[in-house]
C-alpha cells in the first residue's frame, strides 16, 4: 500500500464480536474515503467477515486500508480451530479461555504496529480491549476507544459508578439515576456488568477496562447529536476526555452489496430471495425479529418466541440463531409442525440475515429487537418502531432510550438481566402472550400507533441528514480526523 509523505495513518483494533468488529469496518472505510490510511487488525475470521466489503472499497475508490491478520492463539487455550470471535465460541464454558486467549494478542501486535509505514499516529481501540493502552503508550500515540455504545449509556454508566447510588437499594427496586436531563429509573438488577458484575472474574475484568480508559484521549461513538443531544452534552461535561459522535455508522454501506454483506459474506442469491419476499407484504405489515449475534437463548424461551411470533397473526422474519444448540431449534420448527402452520407468512432465517437490508425494506413495519446498541440504532435509522427485549450489558439502558425517552417502542416486559452463559439459571422469562401482546401495540393500526410510527420515521429522517455533507455527524467526523491530524503536526 503506498503512501505520501504526509499521509495520516490510523490503526483500528476492533472486539472480537460482530456487534463491535461491524461499526468498526464502517468507520475504517468513512475514513479511508476522508484520505486517512488505515490499518485495521484482528483474527483471521473476523478478516474473513470484513474482506468482501473493504475489498470492493478499495477496488472501486481506491481507499487506503489493509487488514493485518493477527491469529488467536487458539490450542494454547483449548480453543477450537476457528473460534476467533465471541459468537464462535461454541460453549459458554469456554469463553473464560478466548478471553484468556484474547490478553495474548497483544505482543504481536505491537511487533505489526513497530514494522507499519508511515507510523501510525493514533490507536482506535475497542474499549474492552484494555491492554491496547499499553500499546499506545509504547509508541507514544494517543488512544480514542470506541465501545459500541450510545452517550445515553455512557451518561447512566458515569453517574450511576461516580454517585453510587446503585449500592444502597435492595437489588430490584428502582433507584433514580441523579443529575440526569430526564426522570430515568433502572433496578440494579439490570444494569451492565461493570455495575453489576457476576462474577470476580467479570469484575476484575471491568475494573481493568476502566482503568485503561481513563487515560484514552477521546470516544468516538456510533450516534448523532440530534438523537440525543442533552446526554451528549451531559457526558462531555462530566468527562475530561472528547467525545466525536460520527453516526449512525450502517449508513456508511451505500449500495446493496455493502448493505447485504455488512459483517458477513453470503451469497449473493440470498438477499434477491429475501427483498422478493419483503415485496410481496403491504407497508409496515411485517414483523422482523432478531435478538443479535451472540444471544444463547435457552430452546424453551426461543419456542416461546416462535409462539409468540406465530400468535401475533402477522407475516414475520424470525432469525433463528441459537449457536451451540442450533440444530435442536431447527428440529423443534420442523417437528412441532411450526414451519408448515407458518409457511404462509414465516420467513425463517437460519443463521445470519442481512439486517440492515431488511429493515430497510418498507414491507417490515416493526423490529422484535434485544436492544443491542447496533440494532437499536439500525431501527432507529431505518425509521422503524421496536418491540424491545433486553437480555444484558447495556441492553436495558438502550431499552429506556427507545421506549421512555424516543417514545418509538414498547417492551416485552422483561425485568432483569441475564448474564450471559448464565441463562439455565432463569430458564423461560418472556412467554408467547407478552411477546404477542407487545407486537400487537406496536403494529395494530390507530393513533397511539401512527404517533409511534410518525416518531421513528422522523428519526430516521434525522439520522440520513447527520451523515450528508454538511450535517453533524459529517462535521464531527472532520473534527475528528483534524484534531488527530494537528497532533501529528505537533
Ligand atoms: N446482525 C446482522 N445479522 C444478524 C445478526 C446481527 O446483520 O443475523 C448485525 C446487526 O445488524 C448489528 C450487529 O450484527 O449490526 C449486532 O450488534 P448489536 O449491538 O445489535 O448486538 P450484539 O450482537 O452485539 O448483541
Amino acid at each position: 500500500m503506498g503512501s505520501e509523505p504526509h499521509q495520516l495513518h490510523l490503526i483500528m483494533i476492533p472486539f472480537l464480536a460482530p456487534g463491535h468488529l461491524i461499526p468498526m469496518a464502517d468507520m475504517a472505510k468513512k475514513l479511508a474515503e476522508q484520505g486517512v490510511m488505515i490499518t485495521l487488525i484482528t483474527t483471521p475470521v473476523s478478516a474473513a467477515r470484513m474482506k468482501p466489503v473493504i475489498d470492493r472499497a478499495i477496488a472501486k475508490s481506491n481507499l487506503k486500508i489493509q487488514l493485518v491478520q493477527v491469529p488467536l492463539p487458539l490450542h494454547e487455550f483449548g480453543l477450537p480451530e476457528g473460534c476467533d470471535s465471541v459468537d464462535l465460541v461454541p460453549s459458554r464454558n469456554l469463553l473464560r479461555s478466548f478471553f484468556a486467549a484474547l490478553r495474548e494478542l497483544q505482543k504481536p501486535i505491537e511487533q505489526v504496529v513497530s514494522e507499519l509505514k508511515p507510523s501510525p499516529k493514533c490507536i482506535i481501540a475497542d474499549k474492552h480491549l484494555a491492554w491496547t493502552a499499553e500499546i499506545a503508550s509504547k509508541f507514544r500515540i494517543p488512544r480514542v476507544l470506541f465501545d459500541g455504545m450510545s452517550c445515553f449509556s455512557l451518561l447512566c454508566t458515569h453517574i450511576i459508578r461516580k454517585t453510587q447510588v446503585h449500592t444502597s437499594v435492595p437489588i430490584s427496586i428502582p433507584f433514580v439515576v441523579p443529575g440526569m436531563p430526564d426522570h430515568i429509573e433502572f433496578t440494579r438488577n439490570q444494569l451492565p456488568a461493570d455495575l453489576y458484575p457476576n462474577s470476580e472474574d467479570d469484575q476484575d475484568f471491568h475494573n481493568k477496562v476502566r482503568e485503561a480508559e481513563e487515560g484514552a484521549y477521546g470516544f468516538l461513538v456510533n450516534s448523532f447529536e440530534e438523537l440525543e443531544s442533552k446526554y451528549i452534552e451531559g457526558y462531555q461535561k462530566e468527562k475530561v476526555s472528547k467525545t466525536w459522535c460520527i453516526g449512525p455508522v450502517s449508513l456508511f454501506n451505500k449500495t446493496d452489496f455493502e448493505v447485504a454483506r455488512r459483517g458477513n459474506n453470503m451469497a449473493a442469491t440470498d438477499e434477491k430471495q429475501f427483498t422478493k419476499w419483503l415485496d410481496s407484504w403491504p407497508k409496515s405489515s411485517v414483523v422482523y425479529a432478531c435478538l443479535g449475534s451472540v444471544n444463547r437463548l435457552l430452546i424453551p424461551q426461543m419456542i416461546e418466541l416462535g409462539l409468540g411470533l406465530e400468535t401475533s397473526n402477522r407475516p414475520f422474519i424470525w432469525v433463528v440463531n441459537v449457536n451451540d444448540q442450533q440444530e435442536e431449534i431447527e428440529n423443534w420448527i420442523l417437528d412441532s409442525g411450526f414451519k408448515e402452520r407458518t409457511k404462509s407468512r414465516a420467513l425463517l432465517i437460519y443463521g445470519w440475515a442481512p439486517q440492515v437490508l431488511i429493515l430497510s425494506h418498507p414491507s417490515v413495519g416493526g423490529f422484535l429487537t434485544h436492544c443491542g446498541w447496533n440494532s437499536t440504532l439500525e431501527g432507529i435509522t431505518c425509521g422503524k418502531p421496536m418491540i424491545t427485549w433486553p437480555m444484558f450489558a447495556e441492553q436495558f439502558y438502550n431499552q429506556k432510550l427507545i421506549v421512555q425517552i424516543l417514545k418509538v417502542g414498547e417492551s416485552v416486559g422483561v425485568k432483569f438481566v441475564v448474564q450471559y452463559g448464565q441463562e439455565e439459571k432463569f430458564g423461560v422469562l418472556v412467554f408467547r402472550k407478552d411477546i404477542e401482546e407487545a407486537i400487537d401495540k406496536v403494529m395494530r393500526e390507530g393513533i397511539e400507533g401512527e404517533d409511534r410510527r410518525e416518531r421513528a420515521e422522523r428519526l430516521g429522517d434525522t439520522a440520513k441528514k447527520a451523515i450528508e455533507e454538511g450535517g453533524s455527524s459529517y462535521l464531527n467526523m472532520k473534527l475528528f480526523i483534524e484534531d488527530i491530524r494537528k497532533m501529528d503536526m505537533s
